[in-house]
């Protein structure tokens, strides 16, 4: 993907709240847009209706708590990941995103003052010494699909450079890395990459970079100093899955080692309402059985048969790498890694200390 073309195609209108209006970022992004100025409101309930669609972007302030935990799921284990909120919503289009069943307003809207998020991250590091603090902005969005139009994330990469305890990972489903690739100190930021094998990606992420792109950026930016992270989520059982994944990983073998993070591995997994909300995929005719939390997913021994090839085909081809399962049971963690040589991400720790804002 061209990054600037692209969003002149995709985004046809730019708001702004008036709070916001002469921040650098919007003005950087107007500009970026090719357009005189983001169209100003006082709440993003004044956009026009005829706009309030995924065509439109607006600016908002940075309001309530920047950062909190990922929700996790009840009944399984939290990998102590925090979440600071940036972009909220995505046009790439996945056919399985959480997102559809609950997100009421399509417009996607940036918080575009990166300062609480920094504080609040500098006090969780502060409250919670000797501990590493884990936080992505991927979790209601791509972190990276509007960040070389805004510009946010290198705010708060270079904030974190000198905070060692704080590892930033930006997340992402497209190859728009260049515009990071010249930070000169890039502390503990971790890019990472959402992978699936290309038959999966043609069929359920439409809109977002092919694999082999997203591999070359992974490439760019462990070149550039930073490291990256694989995440393998959501694994779906479809056609010839097996030889798809083992290709997959086998691609991951030009990546240095000592530069990969972590690796997660995900199930598909769905809420009653997301698979009401879209309309029928192939995958979701396989046989699944709702969980603790009340999502869908495969039976329990065929998530831990499916989540140990993947574990072995990541060892064969990389050797002893990080890796942890995401929402997952204490059950099915401890029959995936029994005799493991790869090293699970440590998530088994009590939880971290979320200090108030201010405190
Ligand atoms: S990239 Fe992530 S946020 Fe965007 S549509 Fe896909 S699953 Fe949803």
């Amino acid at each position: 993907m061209s990054c600037f073309s692209y969003y002149r195609r995709r985004f046809l209108h730019f708001y702004a709240e008036h709070e916001v209006a002469e921040h650098p970022a919007v003005r950087r992004a107007a500009q970026r847009l090719a357009l005189r100025g983001a169209k100003l409101v006082t709440a993003r309930e004044q956009i026009p209706k005829a706009h309030r669609n995924d065509r439109t972007l607006v600016a908002v302030p940075t309001r309530g708590s920047p950062v909190g935990r990922c929700p996790g799921s009840r009944g399984h284990i939290c990998c102590n990941y925090l979440t600071a909120d940036l972009y909220a919503g995505c046009t790439l289009g996945c056919s399985y995103c959480i997102m559809q069943s609950y997100r009421n307003f399509a417009p996607l809207v940036v918080n575009i003052d990166t300062y609480p998020i920094i504080a609040a991250v500098r006090a969780i590091a502060r409250a919670n010494p000797g501990r590493r603090v884990r936080v992505g902005t991927g979790q209601i969005g791509d972190s990276l699909q509007l960040d070389p139009l805004f510009g946010l994330s290198r705010e708060l990469i270079e904030a974190f450079a000198d905070e060692p305890s704080v590892e930033l990972e930006l997340k992402t489903k497209t190859d728009f890395v260049d515009h990071v690739l010249d930070v000169s100190n890039v502390g503990n930021a971790i890019i990472a990459f959402s992978l699936n094998p290309p038959e999966l990606v043609a069929q359920e992420e439409p809109e977002t970079a092919p694999v082999a792109d997203r591999l070359a950026a992974a490439e760019r930016v462990a070149a550039a100093g930073y490291r990256v992270a694989f995440h393998f989520d959501p694994i779906i059982r479809v056609g010839e899955w097996q030889a798809w994944y083992r290709a997959l990983i086998e691609r991951l073998r030009t990546m240095p080692p000592l530069r990969i993070a972590w690796v997660s591995l995900g199930m598909v997994r769905f809420t009653p309402a997301l698979r009401d909300a879209v309309p029928p995929r192939r995958f979701m005719f396989d046989e699944f059985v709702p969980s603790r939390d009340g999502k869908l997913r495969y039976l329990q021994r065929e998530r831990v048969e499916i989540y140990r090839f993947m574990r072995g085909t990541l060892e064969q081809a990389l050797g002893r790498v990080p890796i942890y399962l995401c929402m997952e049971s204490p059950a099915v963690w401890r029959h995936v890694f029994a005799g493991a040589r790869s090293a699970p991400v440590g998530s088994l720790l009590a939880p971290l200390r979320l200090p108030q804002s201010g405190s």
